[in-house]
């Protein structure tokens, strides 16, 4: 293999990640990866210069050569790379898991930060430092060999456990389906969805049409479907899946599971020093501890619930007035909302699209950065790219020096994977004389070009792609030279939605929409009445959506907390007794489904969302209180949160831009519940 698969300062040649090269390259990084750490195990005396740089420029060279790898294996599905892909994935859990246990590596890492030169080394240093030998204890490394042991059997069993998790609800969701033969019972479901639906048939070999449990099915048929006894089937399959209920009770149920995953968390938990895995996963986030939590929860429940009490009443009235459905069952909500979405907000999604074709996004999405941080985006043609309609930028600066480097792929295709999210794609690096630039991939999936027709995206879609510019100036504006701590590396996971949600929060700005907009036939841009029916429909029962996330995430804190018992069920009747309008059936079964704490990593984390949304409100307001558009805000912030990365708290970072901490206020404000 060529050294450059593992050269942290060059672009990744994507063109000569073939399958061979990846499993060549895991090798060839396996090998320099352990010899490393044998070397730095022996070698005396461990300084930062000896011990510490070496470490962490593997890992960078590492994680660099793992991104791309993953990065193309999202973008293309080949089947001989997902196989490298997965191959590589495991060795590379198995290989850091190894060193990160390492008693040896530990102890030369706590021994370099006990010497009193430590002290007299820059504040990036020590943080980075101090990272990593948290990193290192909390996999375990400075338990007694037995606890040890059984940490690592612990650990296991859990990554275990999730996958099983996870793979019962992909197998319940597959498992259920209905053939339709009369397109009568699909009566109100959009021409797109039907396509789907007949799509669906055909890859079973069907005539017709076919219901299934994925995620566009499942919502075309709730949202839009007439029939109410489908959409009530529908519902029961969905909201049973893989439980102890419905039409599959008990074939994939994950019931042990999630008793024996609670049980296990305990367990490490306590191994670890902490009271309750709540305590466990607080250790690494913003938020001080489970109490502050629920009382922010708890509090913000109280002050939605008034409107989510309005809103419902609102809905229930209209559905019995103008849908004939007296009592609302759970499987009206969605149909009736749309309804009384479509009568109070006269405007149709296309309508808006029209103004919005990509390249007039593009520009005002470059102005939008230009005016907020002075940096302009030089399209490269010289770049190694994974796809003909993937884009690399030079970030360049006022004084026309190249900053840093954005990859771009906007657009659905064959073979990419669905969603939009950033990755981090080479870090900052300081190298004696060469300093490797951090870049970043921004990938989303708006609809692509056909034929003729230019791709029109929805306001739903710009706010996707502002969201994801966040995650990437975080990364972008780097000024951090250790790479554990620079961009969105460690950075708290409660804090890390910060510069998303702040970014989101230009695409409610009429200048900046008009910006982004040229009618696709008359050339027109935005007129203000259709921004202002836009405005309006912006809180459409943002109070009901509001409580089901604080639902959500109390029963997430409470479920792991263990004082109100280990049975889901039990517990999050009690949540939803103190701030739900709406109770669900009892048959319903959240938690058998719910893949983000029990096959993911947000476990007593989901309040994350809205906790950093509380941070992302009140950043936007400080550049609105500037008039917007405003390059000493944006400067500030650039300069106190997103070049700082995980340098220091993030609670300080937040600090240092606004001049004191969050006012929860503005996220009320931003939900349209302030007055
Ligand atoms: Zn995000």
């Amino acid at each position: 293999m060529t050294l450059s698969l593992l050269d942290p300062i060059a672009l990744p040649p994507f063109s000569a990640l073939t399958p061979q090269a990846v499993t060549l390259g895991m090798d060839e990084a396996i090998v320099r990866y352990e010899a490393t750490v044998e070397m730095l195990i022996s070698k005396r005396p461990a300084t930062f210069e000896t011990l510490w740089l070496p470490l962490e420029r593997i890992e960078a060279a590492f994680d660099t050569f793992w991104g791309a790898v993953s990065h193309l294996n999202a973008m293309v599905n080949q089947p001989e790379l997902r196989a490298a892909h997965a191959a590589g994935e495991a060795r590379l859990v198995e290989v850091t898991t190894r060193v990160r246990q390492s008693p040896e590596l530990y102890a030369l890492l706590v021994a370099l930060r006990d010497k009193p030169e430590f002290a007299k080394r820059s504040p990036e240093d020590r943080a980075a430092v101090e990272h990593v030998i948290r990193d290192f204890e909390l996999s375990g490394v400075a338990l007694a060999p037995a606890q040890r042991a059984r940490y690592a059997a612990v650990s296991a069993e859990l990554t275990a456990l999730s996958t099983a998790f996870g793979d019962a609800v992909l197998d319940a969701t597959d498992a259920w389906s209905e053939h339709v033969t009369d397109p009568g019972l699909l009566a109100g479901a959009p021409e797109a969805a039907m396509v789907g639906f007949a799509a669906a048939a055909k890859d079973k070999g069907l005539e017709g049409w076919l219901v299934t449990l994925q995620q566009p099915s499942v919502s075309a048929i709730l949202t839009f479907v007439e029939n109410r006894d489908l959409r009530a089937r529908v519902y029961e399959a969905m909201g049973t899946r893989a439980s102890d209920q419905g039409p599959h009770a008990g074939r994939f149920d994950n019931s042990a599971r999630i008793a024996r995953t609670l049980e296990l968390r305990r367990e490490i938990a306590a191994l670890l020093g902490f009271d309750t895995p709540v305590a466990w996963s607080l250790a690494t986030k913003m938020a001080v501890n489970a109490q502050e939590v629920l009382d922010f929860l708890r509090d913000f429940a109280g002050r939605a619930k008034p409107y989510a009490e309005r809103e419902m009443a609102e809905l229930s009235a209209f559905a019995a007035r103008e849908l004939g459905l007296d009592a609302l069952e759970p499987w009206d909500l969605s149909f009736a909302s749309n309804r009384l979405r479509a009568e109070r907000y006269a405007f149709e999604e296309h309508e808006l699209r029209a103004y919005f074709p990509v390249e007039q996004v593009i520009t005002g999405w470059k102005a939008l950065l230009e005016g907020l941080y002075g940096i302009r985006l030089h399209e490269r043609e010289d770049v190694d790219l994974w796809s003909p309609h993937a884009t690399y930028f030079d970030v360049v600066d006022e004084a026309g020096v190249v900053q840093s480097g954005l990859y771009v792929d906007l657009h659905a295709r064959a073979g990419k994977r669905g969603g939009a999210w950033m990755a981090p794609a080479r870090p900052r690096l300081a190298d004696g004389s060469l300093v490797g630039k951090p870049a970043a991939y921004l990938t989303c999936n708006f609809a692509p070009k056909l034929d003729d027709k230019p791709s029109l995206l929805s306001h739903g879609d710009i706010k996707v792609l502002l969201h994801e510019t966040g995650h990437c100036l975080h990364q972008l504006f780097t000024q951090v030279d250790r790479p554990v701590i620079a961009g969105i590396s460690g950075v708290e996971w409660d804090a890390i939605e910060l510069p998303s949600q702040l970014m989101e929060d230009f695409a409610w700005d009429f200048e900046v929409l008009r910006g982004m907009s040229r009618h696709v036939e008359t050339g027109e841009s935005l007129p203000r009445e259709l921004f202002e029916s836009l405005q309006a429909a912006r809180y459409f029962q943002e109070g009901l959506g509001t409580l089901r996330q604080i639902e959500i995430s109390l029963f997430d804190l409470l479920l792991h907390q263990g004082q109100i018992g280990d049975d889901p069920a039990a517990v999050l009747a009690q949540v939803r007794a103190e701030v739900a309008v709406f109770q669900p059936p009892a048959w319903h079964r959240f938690a058998h489904a719910f893949t983000h704490v029990f096959a993911g990593s947000y476990a007593s984390g989901y309040y994350s969302y809205l906790w950093a949304e509380v941070l992302a409100a009140d950043g936007f307001k400080a550049f609105a209180e500037a008039g917007l558009i405003d390059r000493a805000t944006g400067d500030r912030f650039r300069a106190e949160v997103l070049a700082r990365g995980a340098s220091r708290p993030a609670a300080d970072s937040f600090r240092a831009f606004r001049g004191r901490d969050a006012d929860p206020q503005a996220l009320l404000e931003r939900k349209g519940m302030a007055a």
